[in-house]
């Protein structure tokens, strides 16, 4: 069993059980965590808000030091670290090289960017007066991650809230703890004790208790739309600053200009990234009426041509999916498509070379309309549903018919189309061309249910600052519009 990580030490709290975590690509057991307590989120509050003081008060230059080691390390260990991802998360070794290159960049980018300025001056009412903005720590952040992106979702959350002087306690998703683990035994050790800490365990036990705690001001979410609800319902009336970062239900649109070729292999890899478990995962596909035989033919044959596999295997293109839970209800919403009209034009079922884990053949439909779950709901797995549009104006209809905001892809090199998807489509982050490739000088997140959250950039570091005026006049005296008045 691999322990936690509180006040520097690492142990098993107040843990009586142990949660199991599971290769999903061959159901193996791989280890171990603590099942965390309440009285452990207790312990690792206290831990980090004694550290709080000391690490805000830390000279710049020190602490970005200190970030910019985590970065080294990381580095240093990459090898093991993308091994263990690919053990606890499932996708393939190339995708988990790239997550743990993001984890490095993170850390160097917020390492230097919290040192560049902490606020700004302004102009004065009077010439006798000083007026400044201190962007300052917010004390101790409770980061809650998901199982997708187990360490890129932890870092884009504690980088920049630790180079902005809050401190930090991550509660890592229950199946795959082991990263976040491995990261505070080998890349957080140099930090002092209670800057940082892991407490593993179930949202309800662990994350729950985070949330509900009086000490700690902000919560750094990122998971499901429903345990971002019970969050808020618990986070707003205690006044906290909420940073959620929800579901998504991305769309496609393929103009028609698109080479056919180009756009099928773009929608595959936006649709079965990760075995479409990224929460920008193009889950929608529209394609013009006329151009959508060749499309749909292109597509079906690329998709036939991606091998599924072990991500440990380096021929594998995509994973297992994380669980049987997920796997169930990704073949849930394809059964309710076929029951209602949609033809499944390539997949369908479990592979048949693969008899364990939790696989998933990628899955190409036709004849879907929004009537349909799998194109109201967030699927989170290897669906490329395909529905035709006749109008361009009617795509980006389609597009904004949806609860969710996160992303929104277009194929195209057409000015006039480029500049009306961006301007009247809602969502947080606009693709043309180049699907979820994200920058870390670029804001991400999302709008209307998937959270208003903003991560990367300068605006990720200031979801972790909370802003003070000082109104300073250099003169002691009296003002001439106090009281009395009248005179
Ligand atoms: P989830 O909501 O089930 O769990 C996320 C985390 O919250 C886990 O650590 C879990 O233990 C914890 N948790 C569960 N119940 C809790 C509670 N009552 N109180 C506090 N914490 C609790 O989500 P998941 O299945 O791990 O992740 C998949 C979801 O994450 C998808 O909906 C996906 O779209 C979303 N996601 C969003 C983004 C984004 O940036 N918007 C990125 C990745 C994933």
């Amino acid at each position: 069993m691999k322990p936690m990580y509180i006040n520097g030490k690492f142990t098993n709290g107040h843990a009586t059980e142990e949660i199991q975590v599971q290769n999903p690509a061959t159901e193996e057991i791989i280890d171990s965590v603590p099942r965390g307590k309440p009285e452990d989120i207790e312990e690792a509050v206290q831990a980090a808000k004694s550290a709080f003081d000391a690490w805000r008060k830390m000279g710049s230059n020190e602490r970005a030091s200190l970030l910019h080691e985590v970065a080294s390390k990381v580095h240093e260990h990459k090898e093991k670290i993308v091994h263990l991802l690919t053990l606890e998360e499932g996708k393939p070794v190339a995708e988990n090289e790239e997550e743990v290159e993001w984890v490095i960049n993170t850390f160097r980018y917020y390492a230097e960017l919290g040192r560049h300025h902490r606020g700004s001056v302004l102009t004065s009412g009077e010439h006798s007066q000083f007026n400044f903005i201190i962007k300052e720590p917010y004390g101790v952040v409770g980061c809650i991650v998901p199982w997708n992106y187990p360490l890129l979702l932890l870092a884009w959350k504690v980088a920049p809230a630790l180079a902005a002087g809050n401190t930090v306690v991550i509660k890592p998703s229950e199946m795959t703890p082991l990263t976040a683990l491995y990261l505070a035994e080998h890349c957080f050790n140099h930090l002092p004790a209670g800057v940082l800490n892991v407490v593993t365990g179930y949202g309800h036990e662990t994350g729950e208790p985070l949330v509900k705690h009086a000490e700690v001001p902000v919560i750094a979410f990122t998971g499901s739309l429903a345990t971002g609800q019970k969050i808020a319902a618990i986070g707003a009336p205690m006044m906290k600053k909420l940073h959620l970062e929800l579901g998504g239900k991305d769309a496609t649109v393929i103009a028609e200009d698109a080479d056919p070729e180009i756009a099928a292999k773009a929608v595959a890899y936006a649709a079965l990234l990760n075995a479409g478990q990224v929460c920008t995962s193009t889950e929608r596909v529209y394609v013009p009426r006329r151009g959508a035989a060749k499309f749909t033919e292109a597509i079906v044959e690329h998709v036939k041509s991606l091998r599924i596999g072990p991500g440990t295997d380096s021929a594998t293109d995509m994973g297992p999916m994380i669980g049987d839970v997920y796997r169930a209800k990704f073949e849930k919403h394809i059964e309710d498509a076929k029951f209602n009209g949609a033809k499944i034009l390539f997949g369908g079922g479990r592979p048949k070379h693969l008899s364990k884990g939790f696989f998933h053949e990628p899955t190409v439909l036709s004849n879907v309309d929004h009537s349909m779950v799998i194109m109201r709901e967030e699927t989170f797995g290897p669906a490329v549903p395909i529905m035709e549009y006749t109008t361009f104006d009617e795509a980006i209809k389609l597009t904004n018919d949806c609860m969710f905001g996160l992303g929104a892809v277009l194929i195209s090199n057409d000015p006039k189309k480029i500049k009306q998807f961006f301007d009247d489509v809602k969502a947080g982050t606009i693709w043309i061309n180049d699907p979820l490739t994200d920058n870390y000088a670029g804001p991400f997140g999302g709008m209307k249910y998937s959270g208003g959250a903003r991560e990367l950039g300068e605006v990720g570091l200031d979801e972790f600052r909370e802003v003070k005026h000082v109104h300073w006049d250099f003169n002691m005296e009296d003002k001439p519009y106090w009281y009395p008045y009248g005179q």
